[in-house]
């Protein structure tokens, strides 16, 4: 599933490739229920013409504000890549990959292609993305994600840090893959009480994720988000080994696997208290 660091990867790729300026010519919702709001009518209408003034991310949102050149007002396009989705800038005359659900026709014969192979991808155009979305916490690339911040959020809560991790009105952008990277890193077992945490602990979580989302992001290479979906956008090799007894790299012992809220979840008991 893409997290943040696999989103920013995205966003850099369309900025490097060259979407910023582009303007809509039409669109193919290619799977209405991605279709949040408008109708698909007021969808269409709304995107022809319409350029795209910056590419922004929040948490695992991707934000194009767009120039509509009318005084009514100029609407964000809203994306989430859901589960396997991801986009692709290229000329109309490439053939699309069979995964790809939507078109975006662009001017200059290109198109923005949106993959999204398992359908829980999801599409917004509207005035103000922050009232479409759920509450999102800190961006934790952002300075405003702060051991102080996080230990905030996480004092009264009894909640296993693992599942919290994954609520992103705690923290957004972190989902299932980079929860577990950066407990591992830390030295934090995922089913300890959040509020259970010690300062020391919630500090080096905070360093955690900063970090594995920092190496995931220095993996970014344009040559290879053009060949997406394969490989995918961020890590793929991580410290913990997402396989029940697997070694662990630290002290050599087993991986154990649990289920935290329904997801796959590996830690080391030894190396995780
Ligand atoms: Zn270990």
């Amino acid at each position: 599933m893409p997290e943040l660091p696999e989103v920013e990867n995205t966003r850099r790729y369309l900025i490097e490739a060259g979407l910023l300026g582009s303007s809509f010519v039409g669109a193919d919702v290619g799977w209405l229920k991605a279709l949040q709001t408008p109708s698909i009518e007021d969808f269409v209408l709304g995107l022809l013409g319409a350029t795209v003034k910056q590419i922004n991310r929040l948490g695992k949102y991707l934000l194009l504000p767009l120039h509509t050149g009318n005084a009514t007002g100029s609407p964000t396009l809203t994306l989430h890549l859901g589960m396997t989705g991801g986009l692709l800038l290229q000329p109309a005359s490439l053939p699309a990959h069979s995964m790809v659900r939507h078109t975006f026709k662009l001017d200059g014969s290109r198109e923005l292609r949106f993959i999204d192979g398992r359908k829980f991808a999801k599409i917004w155009l509207v005035d103000d993305p922050k009232d479409a979305l759920p509450p999102l916490g800190p961006d934790p690339l952002g300075e405003e994600f702060t051991a102080q911040v996080l230990s905030e959020s996480l004092k009264h809560r009894n909640a296993p840090i693992k599942a919290l991790l994954l609520e992103q009105s705690i923290v957004a952008g972190v989902g299932n893959l980079y929860a577990d990277e950066s407990l591992f890193l830390s030295g934090i077992h995922p089913s300890r009480p959040a509020a259970e945490l010690s300062v020391e602990e919630v500090r080096k979580l905070t360093d955690a994720i900063k970090s594995a989302l920092a190496t995931a992001l220095n993996a970014y290479d344009k040559s290879r988000a053009e060949l997406w979906p394969d490989p995918p956008m961020g890590l793929q090799t991580w410290s913990i080994p997402r396989k029940e007894k697997a070694r662990c790299p630290r002290c050599g012992g087993l991986i154990s696997g649990m289920r935290v809220r329904s997801r796959g979840t590996f830690f080391c008991s030894h190396c995780q208290r």
